[in-house]
């Protein structure tokens, strides 16, 4: 507490991202990054990039951009939000379409950032109970509320749900504005974008930190009917006219230009993660079925703390959440084959002793 804190500073739980440690080299598995390096084309865009025009704004409204991801999504431009890292477009939607007045509707069990953008604009969560296989009572997002808000697949569950259970949620919720927060939809999921023509209070949000191996860069997308996307450009009209770098604006087009890539890539990690799982079972771990690029698993002999402690000192991090109904789960991200036979290895050491 700091006498120079306003009283919304002060009121304020920040999120806490899961670490990036600089004392070892971990195998690091505990943010859901992606373990190939981004797609040649893109590092070259970007290299590129960095040249004297760095002296010069960036273009405001990301022409070129949008427009490549207009195509990439089979929509038009006046359909596409760009921002920097698909969290800023979540800060945006909050601020942009959530009513104060009513609750604003998601998961118990899902990415934490929702509850702190809901008291950073001052709105009323209200959390949906999972069930205790952690499925979405869909049923219970219905009613009087402000906005609905979920990923698909969820985290850090890393459970989906098929087109036609969203599209049932739309077909229920037509006067406020749904979100749903596909950052792990390439793993083996179907995306709503295939929606959003016929469903104006849709928005969909991607970001090429995932699927497309570029945490560090800051691109996401917002996939939506004009208005929707009207509604955000007031909001970052509002905050930041620059919010993609000159770096970030070529990067992002030619990672969304190399399809090739991003299949090989991503194909890679869902066979990576499909075996992983079974061996975890093998091993007496309860595993959600996971369609992201991670895994939340629990074992019924060990506690999940004792285990993210004890992987630590092997050099593996994962991520564990102390908060209720899933302090006895770890999320693990989705590494090289090598990485995950290396976290597979010093399991099986701890379930010896
Ligand atoms: C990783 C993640 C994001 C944030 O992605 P950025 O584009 O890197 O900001 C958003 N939502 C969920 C559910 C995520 O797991």
């Amino acid at each position: 507490m700091s006498q120079f804190w306003s009283p919304l500073a002060a009121s304020l739980t920040p999120y806490v991202p899961g670490e990036q440690p600089k004392d070892k080299s971990y195998i690091k598995l505990n943010t859901n990054e992606n373990p190939y390096p981004p797609s040649p084309k893109a590092l070259e865009a970007i290299a590129a990039a960095a040249n004297s025009d760095l002296r010069l704004y960036p273009d405001p409204t990301c022409d070129d951009l949008v427009c490549a991801a207009a195509e990439h999504y089979g929509v038009s431009p006046r359909q596409i939000f760009v921002g920097n890292g698909s969290d800023e477009i979540l800060a945006f939607a909050f601020a942009a379409f959530f009513n104060p007045a009513k609750p604003v509707l998601f998961p118990d069990i899902t990415y934490s950032f929702y509850k702190v953008y809901a008291k950073l604009y001052d709105l009323q969560p209200k959390l949906i109970e999972l069930d205790e296989s952690f499925e979405i009572p869909l049923e219970q997002f219905s009613g009087e509320h402000g906005g609905i808000i979920m990923p698909n697949p969820n985290a850090p569950t890393a459970k989906l749900l098929p087109l036609d259970a969203i599209r049932r949620l739309l077909d229920a919720n037509p006067h406020q504005a749904v979100i749903i927060d596909e950052a792990y939809i390439d793993f083996g999921g179907e995306s709503a974008v295939s929606l959003v023509d016929e469903y104006p209070q849709l928005l969909v949000i991607q970001t090429l930190s995932k699927s497309r191996s570029l945490a560090g860069l800051r691109v996401g997308f917002a996939i939506g009917s004009p208005e929707l996307i009207d509604g955000l450009n007031r909001i970052k009209n509002s905050f930041n006219s620059y919010t993609l770098d000159r770096l970030a604006l070529q990067g992002a087009v030619a990672a969304l230009q190399d399809a090739a890539y991003f299949r090989e890539t991503t194909d890679r990690i869902i066979e990576t993660r499909d075996r992983v799982m079974s061996e975890l079972r093998e091993l007496g771990f309860i595993v959600t079925d996971s369609k992201a690029n991670f895994v939340f698993i629990s074992h019924p002999e060990r506690a999940a703390k004792e285990l993210f402690l004890k992987l630590r000192e092997e050099g593996v991090l994962v991520r564990y959440f102390d908060s209720p109904r899933i302090d006895q789960y770890l999320r693990v991200s989705i590494g090289t084959d090598e990485e995950m036979d290396a976290f597979l290895k010093a399991l099986r050491e701890m379930l010896r002793q």
